[in-house]
């Protein structure tokens, strides 16, 4: 009996597998949640939404692109937005990339890299960060061939921290054909402070290959509600316009980011706070005698190698994301969990000196 099979490209696609629950949303540092509630009007003009939930959504998303484009100061038909900004990849390489195409992207990076690159069939080349957990854009300059659509810069990046710096990301957008895709995932933007560190915004204009991802799960707590953007050229921007699914965004999300862009004040103040934490954090972890990377992000990264799963069990009930073999990240949480990693991070040190 022949039973259908799906395309080859899924065989080495992992399925999601959700990883223990942990005791309190507060003590969950594992997928770089914003620990702050919604920003003040977010929840009254989502539940306004809520009474309205047997009509479609805007599939237009005028209200959103209008709010971004004032936001930005670009024409609303540089922005295209899905449901967060993973599936904004998604369309994108969907877009661009067939069998026969490659993609380069920096390796340890993000997790969702390689299921939206390996679904489209094309062949990915991996480039391993530098020791220092940076990435190394002179070789993936070199890891360009003819064959090369699509290249992933992720800045802050995770799961380690560091920013790509605007020297570098210059050189390397000079390097590269201009045909070439150039993704810079900017993820984890609002919390840089290095002024150093590239802003991929600031080199669109030069550069119609460059597309920048930005998402309202991370600074604006919006995990929850799914929404992420592309800002990008028209050419850009309407292609994955095309290949998102109608009416992905719901109207109740829509809303929530349009009002959480009104709020920069108290964005301003709680990303503050979560760097200030981060760099308090980093600080007290390297007095512990930890080899942290300089991190830009909501996140540190511990360095463990085969020691990352004994660490994450040992965290309990603080649960951290292990990436097995490699390392541990841990999201800067509420300051009273915070304290508690650190103390769990510094008995660990002391039990193995
Ligand atoms: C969290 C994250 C995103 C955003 O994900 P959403 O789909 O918008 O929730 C994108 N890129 C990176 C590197 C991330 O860590």
């Amino acid at each position: 009996m022949t039973t259908p099979r799906a395309r080859q490209a899924l065989d080495g696609i992992p399925v999601y597998r959700p990883g223990k629950a942990a005791l309190s949303d507060d003590h969950k540092l594992s997928s770089n949640e914003n620990p702050f509630p919604p920003l003040p009007g977010v929840m009254e003009r989502a539940a306004a939404e809520l009474g309205r939930m047997n009509r479609y959504p805007d599939a237009g998303m005028t209200d959103l692109y209008e709010a971004l484009s004032a936001r930005f100061g670009l024409p609303v038909d540089h922005f295209a937005a899905g449901t967060g900004s993973v599936a904004v990849l998604f369309a994108l390489l969907s877009a661009h990339l067939e069998p026969g195409d490659e993609i380069v992207y920096a390796w340890r990076s993000f997790e969702a890299y390689p299921i939206a690159a390996d679904l489209t069939g094309a062949t990915t080349v991996r480039v391993p960060l530098r020791p220092d957990a940076t990435h190394d854009l002179d070789a993936m300059a070199a890891a360009v061939t003819e064959r090369t659509k699509v290249v992933l810069v992720c800045t802050p990046n995770n799961p380690t921290g560091p920013v790509v710096t605007a020297e570098a990301l210059t050189g390397f957008l000079a390097s590269v054909r201009d045909d070439v895709l150039v993704v810079v995932d900017e993820a984890y933007v609002e919390f840089v402070r290095d002024p150093l560190a590239a802003s991929g915004l600031a080199l669109l204009a030069e550069h119609p290959n460059v597309v920048v991802l930005r998402t309202f799960s991370k600074a604006y707590g919006l995990a929850g509600l799914r929404v992420g953007y592309a800002i990008a050229r028209p050419e850009v921007a309407v292609a994955i316009r095309k290949a998102t699914p109608p009416f992905a965004v719901t109207d109740l999300s829509q809303a929530a980011a349009v009002a959480s862009l009104q709020s920069h004040d108290e964005l301003d103040r709680r990303v503050d706070a979560i760097v200030e934490a981060r760099v308090a954090m980093v600080d007290a972890l390297r007095a512990q005698g930890w080899d942290v990377p300089d991190t830009e992000a909501n996140f540190v990264w511990l360095p463990l190698g085969d020691d990352a799963l004994d660490f994450a069990a040992a965290c309990d009930p603080v649960s951290v994301r292990p990436f097995a073999g490699e390392g541990v990240r841990v999201s800067i949480g509420s300051p009273e969990v915070n304290a508690q990693l650190l103390s769990i991070a510094g008995a660990w040190r002391s039990a193995r000196r």
